[in-house]
Formats: structure tokens, C-alpha cells, sequence
């Protein structure tokens, strides 16, 4: 018998789309073709790519030829930060915030090793990046401005455009890792006025290992993966058309409900949020204008981990940080970084609720959570 779960992850990852999957069907099956190849065979896989780039260029306002295919949003950001800085003869600095995903970090890490400094902007306690912050970091000598559109952790959102117009101002590219945010808040490259902007599919209920990378036209970025001619010699390797196409129709969903989908999982938060209030748990939320669903919670003399595992033996879904960190026990990163004091820091837990759950799920989540802080 297969066991039912809550499942509050939807940070970690998504529930596939049900059209993107039937979507996906026919690349898989009947029309496995090649798209890089001239026969008529290859027709209907070459149509199913252009279709998704326009479908996924109007969803965040960017011309189609400013999409680029990638296996997700790791490879994405290691592409934007690593490519930014190999087309950059002159070897200036990147900063980033000391917030970011592994992704970010890890690859920051490599530019570093290759002697090419990076300064860390820090966050204030509810996890906002401030323009005077990036204002006393940046100099004529930075090349990259990298800061995520929303944390992965404690959901905050970012001021993404004010922040890409100092990196602007003094002549910086400015890059967001917006793989948290596309498909569950609106996203306007134009509006935002950012160079590049990282995607990742399963984060959005489209399948995974598929992603992409926007690079507004005219972006100086260096390739990052070497082979054929894909993705207009940008970044080799056959096209996954299915994931692709699954993408696409997974996004356009999303962004056509968006408000819709806002505004009923506020109405979870809230459902959960309230009877946690109503018990006598002592507890702190993490973060500040959070994306919908990330539910970032600290309490008191408590061990986050313990908290996870009695949540799971009752069939409940959650995480104590990132789903990449699930294996590191310590206080992450982010945590740390916004200062949450240390009895309440190593009792961490991220609920991230999605369009999939229900009110009953808010509060039976809500409910069990009560019960088992009070036997831990
Ligand atoms: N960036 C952020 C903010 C994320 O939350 C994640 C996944 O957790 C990634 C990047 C990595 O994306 P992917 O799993 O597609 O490699």
C-alpha cells in the first residue's frame, strides 16, 4: 500500500504539471528525433523548441533568442557567474550576497581559486540585501553584481531593480538567481532591468534537470559547456525536447494563474500560521515579504532535525534548510546570516506550501507540529 503523505517541501521540489507531462509524452515516445537534424523526422522536435523559447521569452518579457536551454538552475548560475568572468579580460571583481544558494557560493568559490576577488554582502536580520549595502561594496572594478531574487530558505524577496541599477551605474553586469520566484511572483526582465536571470524547471512544476539561463542581447558571457552548435553555439549538447516542452507548458500555467495561486496559498500561511499562533509554542518566522509559501520557523531549545523526522514518521513533509543541505546538520548559512539568536537558530524548520495543498493540510501540518514540539 502506498503511503500518504502531506507534502510541504515545495521548495526542494514540485509536483509535475499534468498537461506538462502529457506534453512531454510524444517527444519521448513518437517524435524522439534529433532537432539539430535536417530530415523531415527532425521537423517536430525543431517547431516543439522554438515554440517553448517564445512561450518562456513572453513569460518574462525577453525575446526568444535571449533564452537559453540548460540542464537547471546550478548549471545556470554556475554558467552566468563563471561565463561573466571568463569573457573578462580585465579580471574584475564579483560580489554576491552571503545568502545565495551553493550554486552561487560554490562557483564564487572557483572564481576565487582563480585569483579573481569576490566580496559578500550581508544580509540584515530579515534577510534583505540593501542598496546602501551594495553601494559600499561595488567600485569601477567590479565586473558581476550577483544577488538572488528570493532566498531558497527564509523566502525573502530581494530589491532586484534597484539593486541592477547601481551594478548599472557603475558599469557592472547584474545576474539574479530567480529560480525560487519565476512561475510563483510576476517576472519582467525589462521592467527589472536585469542582464541575466536563472531558471529551473521543477521548481515550477515542470520536470527536472531542465532549466535556463536569460542573457539580455548583447551580454558579453563566455560559453561554459563546449561541444555542438546548440543553443546557438552558447551552450552544446542534444536538447532535451521533452524537458523543454514540459518546461514551457509547466511556466505558461504558472504565470497565467499567478495571482490565483498568491492568493490561495496566503490563505494556507495564514490557515497554519493561526493555529500555531492559537497553541502556546513559542516560535519566531524568519524573513520579511516572503515569497508565497516559504514558511522559515525558529523555536526555541529545540533541534530542527528532530523536528523533521517526527514530523516524517507522521507522514509530513518538510525541511530544516535547503533540500541541498539536508545532509549538513549544522545552523546553514542563512540562518547564521541573519542572526537568529542560537536557542532558537538550531531549531530551524522550512515548510514550503504549494498550489497542491489544501487548508486541511495547513492546519493538520499545524496541528502535528504543535504535538510534537511538546513531546521533543
Ligand atoms: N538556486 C536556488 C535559489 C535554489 O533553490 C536551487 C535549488 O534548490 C538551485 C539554485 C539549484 O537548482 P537545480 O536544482 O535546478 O540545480
Amino acid at each position: 500500500m502506498t503511503k500518504t503523505y502531506i507534502y510541504a517541501d515545495n521548495a526542494a521540489t514540485t509536483k509535475l504539471d499534468s498537461k506538462a507531462f502529457e506534453a512531454m509524452m510524444a517527444f519521448m515516445k513518437s517524435e524522439y528525433g534529433n532537432a539539430s537534424q535536417p530530415y523531415s523526422f527532425a521537423r517536430e522536435p525543431k517547431k516543439a523548441l522554438k515554440e517553448a523559447r517564445r512561450i518562456i521569452a513572453e513569460c518574462i518579457n525577453c525575446l526568444p533568442e535571449e533564452i537559453f536551454f540548460t540542464s537547471g538552475g546550478t548549471e545556470s548560475d554556475n554558467w552566468a557567474l563563471k561565463g561573466s568572468v571568463f569573457a573578462d579580460e580585465q579580471k574584475r571583481a564579483v560580489i554576491t550576497s552571503s545568502i545565495e544558494h551553493h550554486a552561487v557560493l560554490n562557483s564564487c568559490k572557483f572564481i576565487e581559486m582563480m585569483g579573481i576577488p569576490v566580496a559578500y554582502l550581508n544580509p540584515d536580520k530579515t534577510g534583505t540585501i540593501t542598496e546602501e549595502n551594495l553601494k559600499s561594496l561595488i567600485t569601477n572594478h567590479t565586473r558581476l553584481v550577483s544577488v538572488m531574487f528570493a532566498n531558497n530558505e527564509i523566502g525573502t524577496i530581494q530589491p532586484i531593480k534597484s539593486l541592477a541599477e547601481i551594478a548599472h551605474n557603475n558599469g557592472a553586469l547584474f545576474h539574479t538567481d530567480a529560480v525560487q520566484a519565476i512561475g510563483h511572483i510576476d517576472i519582467d526582465v525589462q521592467k527589472l532591468g536585469v542582464d541575466m536571470l536563472s531558471a529551473s524547471a521543477h521548481k515550477f512544476n515542470g520536470p527536472k534537470g531542465i532549466g535556463f539561463l536569460y542573457v539580455k542581447k548583447g551580454t558579453d558571457l563566455s560559453p561554459l559547456i563546449h561541444g555542438g552548435a546548440q543553443e546557438s553555439g552558447n551552450r552544446a549538447g542534444t536538447e532535451n525536447v521533452a524537458a523543454i516542452v514540459g518546461m514551457a507548458v509547466a511556466l505558461k500555467n504558472n504565470c497565467d494563474n499567478i495571482i490565483k495561486n498568491q492568493e490561495y496559498i496566503k490563505q494556507l500561511e495564514e490557515a497554519l500560521l493561526s493555529k500555531l499562533e492559537e497553541s502556546s509554542v513559542e516560535f519566531v518566522r524568519n524573513g520579511i515579504n516572503q515569497i508565497p509559501g516559504n514558511i522559515s520557523l525558529s523555536f526555541k531549545k529545540c533541534s530542527g532535525e528532530a523536528i523533521l523526522h517526527r514530523l516524517d514518521l507522521r507522514g509530513i513533509e518538510i525541511s530544516t534548510g535547503s533540500a541541498c543541505d539536508s545532509v549538513n546538520t549544522q545552523v546553514s548559512h542563512v540562518i547564521k546570516a541573519i542572526g537568529v539568536p542560537k536557542e532558537y537558530a538550531e531549531g530551524t524548520i522550512r515548510i514550503s506550501l504549494g498550489k497542491d495543498n489544501t487548508v486541511d493540510d495547513a492546519k493538520i501540518i499545524a496541528e502535528e507540529l504543535v504535538r510534537v514540539l511538546k513531546v521533543i
